[in-house]
């Protein structure tokens, strides 16, 4: 099975020729998850001594499992953060996969970690961090999170030499933060001082310096335990953006690590229509982006940046007999996050701006916030909708005042199904509403609009729906 022969020369015919098929057609939008047991059922056997056959696995994949997974990249998905991949980082993704690079170290991967590499310098010029910054792509933002954090507590342990008794170590955030921080929290068995956000749903410097300053003062406060603040680049929720200026005068004061999560929002620097938005951020320690959300790369993609990378290396880099070949001397990527092997998965993120230029992924960007400020836009002029927040970003809170709880959750699921559009219900402080999150330049204004006609025919009972 390792041998390159004839079933291989026609099997990869039919791969590649699937994955056309999939780059260059639109999917159907009513696809979507299927019972376990009805998956289970058209599974059966595939795994088995003899195997099926590449031919009847790919027609399964085709036919039955592809259909089990929501398109993301459809340009009406507006749920959650959704994802907009170029053609050209896509069909990247499958060189990387046939190269079989290990970029873990420089030694074995050089030539596609220094092309990372410049796609993070474009990211860590555009956060406006110096010369020596640096980092590694990671699966995501909650890996980027994690390992940021992870650093941020280390630099702290070794500036207080290891103490014993361990002080209670915590980390500052607001409600708003991604689940992911608490995660981190958990796995790091850190405590959350949580930090009052403002009625935009940001952290501002007067609001952390309150809470820093309350949470040194109460009995152990000085134990030198707080060791960093997660701040937000885009919340998921609202994508609020919050004010890194006076939080890096806070984290400087009291020499806090200030890990600025992006994931989301952070894409959006390339965008001079709200770049001013993210002022402060330059003064951070450590910033992630996932360019598999807004940045245009497929699944799964989280890049980190760190402004001295060396305090990630002395918290991450591994050590061992069989690593002792590993020159120290050169960029290995594995020294940036909890990772040893890794794909390149950076690649097709660099591919894609040596393909249409940085401008291009700026263009792109603006589309997508203008798109999103039309419908907000919409959605304050129409009697029949309430916007409950001005967008930092692109996403968009809003609600019908006619509609009840039970019919925002009748009409997205109504919708869903339907394949017509993919908008799920969240809450605003407490207050139960609808959100839409553009991330795909093909979301145009019009369709946005022409939802809010729809929801306005739409009944509970089908009436209005024109499934
Ligand atoms: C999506 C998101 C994350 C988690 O990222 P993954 O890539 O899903 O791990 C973290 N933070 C924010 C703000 C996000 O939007």
């Amino acid at each position: 099975m390792h041998t390159w022969d004839e079933r291989c020369d026609l099997l990869v015919h039919a791969v590649i020729g699937y994955a056309i098929e999939r780059l260059s057609l639109p999917k159907d939008t009513r696809w979507g998850a299927r019972p376990a047991a009805e998956l289970q059922g058209a599974l059966a056997g595939s795994v088995s001594p003899d195997g099926i056959g590449g031919q009847a696995a790919l027609r399964l994949f085709r036919d039955v499992l592809e259909p089990a997974c929501r398109p993301m990249d459809d340009p009406m998905n507006l749920a959650y953060v959704p994802a907009a991949p170029t053609p050209a980082a896509t069909m990247f993704d499958l060189v990387v996969s046939s190269s079989s690079i290990f970029a873990g170290v420089w030694e074995s991967g050089a030539g596609a970690i220094a092309a990372e590499n410049e796609a993070l310098r474009w990211l860590a010029d555009l956060a406006g961090f110096p010369e020596g910054a640096g980092g590694t792509f990671v699966s995501g933002g909650s890996a980027a999170n994690l390992s940021a954090l992870a650093t941020g507590r280390d630099r702290a342990r070794r500036r207080l030499g290891d103490p014993s008794p361990r002080p209670r170590w915590r980390f500052a955030a607001t409600s708003e933060v991604h689940a992911s921080a608490r995660a981190a929290a958990r796995v790091m068995d850190a405590d959350v001082v949580l930090v009052p956000a403002d009625d935009h749903g940001r952290m501002t410097g007067a609001a952390l310096r309150a809470a820093v300053e309350a949470d040194l003062a109460a009995p152990g406060g000085d134990d030198g335990g707080l060791f960093a603040v997660i701040a937000s680049a885009g919340t998921t929720n609202a994508g609020a953006v919050d004010d890194f200026a006076g939080l890096a005068e806070v984290c400087a004061d009291h020499g806090l690590w200030l890990h600025v999560d992006g994931a989301y929002g952070a894409a959006a620097l390339c965008a001079p229509s709200v770049r001013a938005r993210f002022h402060g951020i330059e003064r951070a320690d450590s910033f992630s982006v996932d360019p598999h959300k807004w940045l245009f790369a497929p699944y799964d993609c989280g890049a980190l940046v760190y402004r001295e990378p060396e305090h990630a290396a002395a918290c991450h880099s591994q050590h061992g007999e069989y690593l002792d070949m590993v020159d120290r001397s050169e960029w290995n990527p594995s020294d940036y996050a909890f990772q040893l092997s890794r794909r390149a998965r950076g690649l097709p993120l660099w591919f894609s701006l040596a393909t249409n230029g940085t401008d291009a992924y700026r263009d792109a960007i603006e589309t997508t916030l203008a798109t999103a400020r039309a419908f907000a836009a919409e959605v304050e002029r129409r009697d029949d909708t309430e916007l409950l927040l001005e967008p930092d970003l692109s996403v968009v809170l809003f609600r019908r005042p006619a509609w009840s709880p039970a019919d925002q959750e009748a009409w997205s699921r109504d919708a869903a199904k339907a394949g017509r559009v993919l908008i799920v219900p969240t809450s605003w402080r407490g207050e139960p509403c609808l959100r839409v999150c553009v991330v795909n330049p093909r979301t145009t204004p019009e369709a946005l609009s022409g939802v809010l006609d729809e929801m306005a025919q739409w009944s509970p009972d089908g009436a209005g729906s024109r499934a």
